[in-house]
């Protein structure tokens, strides 16, 4: 977002918009997108929205069973891989949907047919993620390093435009290091605690994801039901410690 409101402050040559949308985004994402479209509508600029296309397998499960699963939780939980197991599961180790978007972006470059110069979002002070590989058809440019602006800078840049993430009441960013896919497997402990305390049906959907993916959440081997006893203890020992503190504060106020 700040990479594409500070190209239109510029008044740089911007073409068009391509958003990939696996099925996984925040409500305030796709809140923050239907922004960012309105503008692109105003100001004449294409905006494209890539997804995942349906496959062969998908429609038949949805002929038996009238699945209403998505996409991408079809690749989660149903889809059959080659070693004969269902669904790729939790995304982020082995990231899949990672592949499955660059998958769809270079598909649809491909298909345009003149040669596409790509505005990435990388900060400057994320250089080390920049991808020098060439590719056919399409080049990749980085123009918030060429600016300077750190992560930091551009989500005070965005927060300035007033495009602030909210959703159930906080901003995202405030609980969470990167806003990416909700059930991203890269989530640290603090965004866990934290999308379990303020985001509680999202928490919930964890649990529910957890029980169906065979293997664990994080690769120490704690699964979403482990981290929830994890946390609910965490809790319980702050809430002694405070009655702790609380009595022997009396006791110092009766001395
Ligand atoms: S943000 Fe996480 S879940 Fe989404 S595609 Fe990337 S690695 Fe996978």
């Amino acid at each position: 977002m700040a990479l594409f409101l500070k190209i239109l402050e510029k008044g740089d040559r911007l073409d068009e918009v391509v958003m990939v949308d696996l099925g996984d985004e925040y409500q305030a994402t796709y809140d923050t997108l239907l922004y960012a479209a309105s503008i692109c509508l105003k100001e004449k600029i294409k905006f494209t929205v890539l997804s995942i296309p349906e496959t062969e397998e998908y429609r038949k499960l949805k002929a038996v069973t009238g699945t209403d699963l998505g996409m991408f939780e079809f690749m989660v939980f149903a889809h059959k891989k080659q070693n004969g197991c269902k669904g790729y599961g939790w995304c982020g180790k082995r990231r899949w949907g990672t592949a499955i978007k660059r998958q769809l972006l270079n598909n649809y470059y491909q298909s345009l047919e003149r040669f596409v110069i790509e505005y990435v979002g990388i900060a400057a002070d994320e250089v080390q993620r920049i991808d020098i590989k060439p590719h056919k058809n399409y080049a990749k440019s980085y123009p918030l390093i060429k600016w300077g602006m750190t992560e930091e800078d551009c989500l005070k840049y965005c927060y300035q435009h007033g495009v602030q993430w909210w959703q159930s009441g906080i901003r995202l960013y405030d609980i969470l290091d990167r806003v990416s896919c909700q059930h991203c497997q890269q989530k640290n402990l603090k965004e866990l605690r934290n999308i379990k305390k303020y985001l509680p049906e999202l928490w919930e959907s964890f649990k529910q994801w957890q029980e169906i993916i065979s293997f664990p959440y994080r690769s120490d081997g704690s699964t979403i039901h482990d981290l929830e006893k994890r946390f609910d203890c965490e809790v319980m020992q702050i809430s002694l410690f405070d009655v702790g503190l609380e009595t022997s504060i009396e006791v110092e106020a009766i001395k």
